[in-house]
This record gives C-alpha cells, sequence and structure tokens, in this order.
C-alpha cells in the first residue's frame, strides 16, 4: 500500500504540489516494520497519511514552508507524530501550506503552489493546502493539518472534504510550530466523517507537554455515528448569510439546512450578533501572538541563517529579511504595533474585550442548541493570483471560521454539494468538547 502510495504521488504530485517533502525511506521501513508486527487492531495500522508542514518530525525536515526554517530537523516528535506512530501510521510525507500557516490559499509557501484536487487553476484553500488537495486527489486517505482561524475548514470547504477543528484543549500542540498558541489547532482533513472520527481517536487526549491540554475523558468519537438526529437542535444564524456571502454558497448551505430537518432536525433562526466584528479582533489578536512566537527564529538556533552577515546584529536582521516572506513580516509589524506601549488599549485590549463578546454571543445560543450551522466560507475556491495581492479581501474570506477559534470551539466542514462543479462548504460548530454531536449530525448528512 505505502509502495503504491508513492507510486500514485510520484504520477500525480508534479501538476497537484501537494508536498512540500516525500519521507519515503522512512514510510517506506515504518510499513515494513508494521507488516512484520502484524498487529492491525488500530483501524490507522498501515494506512498512509500526510502531515502538514508545520508538525515535528524526529530527525526529518519540517519547515512550516517557510525560508526560514529550510533544513531544519527537529530532535523530537510532535505528540500528534508519536500518537500516529503508536498507532502505526505511515508518514509519507509533509504537505505543503502557507507560510508558517498565515494564509488561506497556500499562496505564501515559500516552495511552491498546490492547486486545488478539482480545478487546477483554483487555490485549495490553506492554510492547510497541501493537507487538503492530497486527500481530494486520493493521495493518502487522510492528513493533518492545523487551524489558527480557519486553516482545516476552509480548504475542507474549497476541496469538498470533511475537516475538523478540535475544540482548543482537545489535542496536544505539542511540537505544532506555534502561529497563534491561545487559537492554534490540529485536527483530520478527511473523504468520510468516520474517517474523520477514527483519526482524531488517535489524537486526541491530554499531555502534559502541552498545558492548555485539557484532563477530559476522550470519548469514541465514533460512537454516535449511525443515530439518529430526529430533534436534534440546530441554530441557524443570521449573520452567517448577510452581505459578503456569495448567493450560490447561500443556496447550497440553505438546501443542505433543509436536509438536516427532513432528517428531524428542528432548527431555529438566532443571532451572533457580534459576528462582524470577529476578523478585526481576530487579526489583531492572532498578529500579537505570531510576532511573539516567530521571534525564534533568529538566525542562531534553527534552520537558515543568512550567509554574509557580520555581526550577530546583521545575522538577526538579514536572516529575518530574507528568510521570512512578505506576509508573515506583515503579521509581525502589524502584531508588534498592536502590542507596543502606546498602541495597546485601543487595539489588543479591545480586541480581547471583542472576543469576550464573541463567546457570549456562543454561549447564549448553546443554551437552547445542540449545534450551529452555517456556510464553512463566504466564496468557493477562487483562481490562484486572484486575492494575494490583496490581503484584507483574503482576510475577510475569514469572517465564518474565525469566530470558532476565537470561542475555542470544535467545528467541522463537510461538502454541502457543487456549484459550476466546486464544492461548497457546510459548518457545523458544536459545544465544548462536543465533537460527537458534530460527528454524529455530519454522519447522517453525509
Ligand atoms: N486565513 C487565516 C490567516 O491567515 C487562518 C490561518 C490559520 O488558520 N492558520 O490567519
Amino acid at each position: 500500500l505505502t509502495k503504491e502510495t508513492f507510486a500514485n504521488i510520484d504520477q500525480t504530485d508534479a501538476d497537484l504540489q501537494a508536498f512540500v517533502r516525500l519521507h519515503e525511506e522512512e514510510a517506506l521501513a515504518q510499513a515494513r516494520a508494521i507488516d512484520a508486527k502484524g498487529d492491525f487492531s488500530n483501524p490507522l495500522a498501515g494506512i498512509p497519511m500526510a502531515l502538514k508542514d508545520n508538525i515535528a518530525t524526529n530527525g526529518l525536515e519540517t519547515t512550516g514552508a517557510s525560508h526560514i526554517l529550510e533544513g531544519f530537523k527537529p530532535v523530537y516528535d510532535a505528540t500528534v507524530t508519536t500518537k500516529l506512530n503508536e498507532a502505526g501510521a505511515v508518514v509519507v510525507g509533509k504537505a505543503n501550506m502557507d507560510e508558517f500557516a498565515m494564509g488561506g490559499s497556500t499562496e505564501t509557501s515559500y516552495y511552491k503552489q498546490t492547486k486545488n484536487a478539482w480545478d487546477y487553476t483554483k487555490v485549495p484553500g490553506g492554510s492547510s493546502g497541501g493537507s487538503a488537495a492530497a486527500v481530494a486527489a486520493g493521495q493518502v486517505p487522510y492528513a493533518l493539518g492545523s487551524d489558527t482561524g480557519g486553516s482545516i475548514r476552509q480548504p475542507a470547504a474549497f476541496n469538498g472534504l470533511v475537516g475538523l477543528k478540535p475544540t482548543y484543549g482537545r489535542v496536544s500542540r505539542f511540537g505544532l510550530f506555534a502561529m497563534a498558541s491561545s487559537l492554534d489547532q490540529i485536527g483530520p482533513l478527511t473523504r468520510t466523517v468516520k474517517d474523520n472520527a477514527l483519526v482524531l481517536n488517535a489524537i486526541a487526549g491530554f499531555d502534559k507537554r502541552d498545558s492548555t491540554s485539557v484532563e477530559l475523558e476522550v470519548p469514541d468519537f465514533t460512537e454516535k455515528l449511525g443515530q439518529s438526529i430526529k430533534g436534534m437542535k440546530i441554530a441557524v444564524p443570521e449573520e452567517y448569510f448577510q452581505e459578503g456571502i456569495d448567493a450560490d454558497v447561500a443556496t447550497q448551505v440553505k438546501a443542505a439546512i433543509a436536509q438536516l430537518e427532513a432528517l428531524g432536525a428542528e432548527i431555529g433562526q438566532v443571532s451572533l450578533p457580534h459576528t462582524q466584528y470577529g476578523v478585526a479582533a481576530y487579526y489583531i489578536l492572532m498578529s500579537s501572538e505570531a510576532s511573539s512566537n516567530v521571534q525564534r527564529y533568529d538566525g542562531i538556533r534553527y534552520g537558515y541563517r543568512a550567509p554574509d552577515a557580520k555581526s550577530l546584529e546583521e545575522v538577526y536582521k538579514k536572516t529575518r529579511t530574507e528568510g521570512f516572506g512578505d506576509e508573515v513580516k506583515r503579521r509581525i509589524m502589524l502584531g508588534t504595533y498592536s502590542l507596543s506601549a502606546g498602541a495597546y488599549d485601543a487595539f489588543f485590549k479591545k480586541a480581547a474585550q471583542i472576543r469576550t463578546l464573541i463567546i457570549e454571543d456562543f454561549n447564549k445560543v448553546f443554551e437552547d442548541y445542540d449545534l450551529i450551522v452555517g456556510p464553512t466560507t463566504p466564496t468557493q475556491a477562487y483562481g490562484i493570483g486572484a486575492e494575494i495581492d490583496d490581503p484584507k479581501t483574503m482576510y475577510l474570506g475569514d469572517v465564518l471560521t474565525i469566530p470558532v477559534n476565537l470561542a475555542g470551539l470544535p467545528g467541522l466542514s463537510i461538502n454541502a454539494g457543487f456549484n459550476g462543479g466546486m464544492p461548497i462548504g457546510l459548518q457545523m460548530i458544536g459545544k465544548p468538547f462536543d465533537e460527537a454531536t458534530i460527528y454524529q449530525a455530519a454522519y447522517a448528512f453525509e
């Protein structure tokens, strides 16, 4: 199976460009070891998969698709990597992504441009675009991504996949290159709901090396699959269908909601009044945290160092000037500015207050409902090059995914249907740590 997977990637990836790196030798060795052991009791045993390039693998180059980490080989495994190894998963390589997960189209990668699996002229979404394209094109049955403001769900929507951002704290972030530590979560991208639940089973759980991971019992996430959703209370926020949401997206998602109703769910209209402030608050909070997190890339400790620097000061300056792309630099500037003494009250503090209001919006709805549904993204996948020079438009594309990260909630995207041959995502948002109910509804809908 692993050999066949590499043969297939060899044929398809010259066009698709989903992988930044393959670990063929190591994967085949791993596959042979699993064969020799002969224990296939774990459903992931012997199954090839891809990791996003910001998830650490011991001894194997991991770069976050950044020039500044070129050649960097972590000296430890991320906790999810360890867990996958224990389950017998076969990591075939690293999937392309936006540089340090900053972006929504995989166009900020230093290395290559991944295509949308359905149309090679379109973006795969991002930042987990390589993970999504690899799964949607059938190169691997599943991949891990990370989601700080939609980076699992948006590429899932653009490629017709199931993508889950677990509740903040559900999956260990140890070994995930930190972007915005209060928002980041790792999660699975798959073609089916059941696959998704099986992968979450393998990677979820408390980890003493991530102080924000939560010490809660991990249920079997497949346990509610197949249960009826009759009587399930599902909320539809009016703000998720307002101005800026494409008519074709709205039509398809409304049809999906009608299908949930036909399956017995009770649908109600609600309001999440602070939705419109999410993007602004997120881009301040995320940039603040990200600007701090990327301070460690100084040319001394990891990866790339500018070859012709003559003093320590110059090592820092030249390495960072040459090693970071434009989008990363934009966020460093935005973040350090928001955190500066003169701007803190007007920007960071305000954004933090908005975050609280957004959390309260969700809490109120969840007093009466089991689930919230709406579109995952305002538009379908757009053309490569269409938005990359217009960061504000790109940022607004995150309006429906960002609030979920700000509130730490679990959110899933599943294909709602097609328009013009391209997929449209239906987003399902659950109560904290209630991924099982999301899976139950998604499985009934699928
Ligand atoms: N598009 C968002 C951003 O650029 C989301 C990124 C993410 O979730 N990693 O920040």
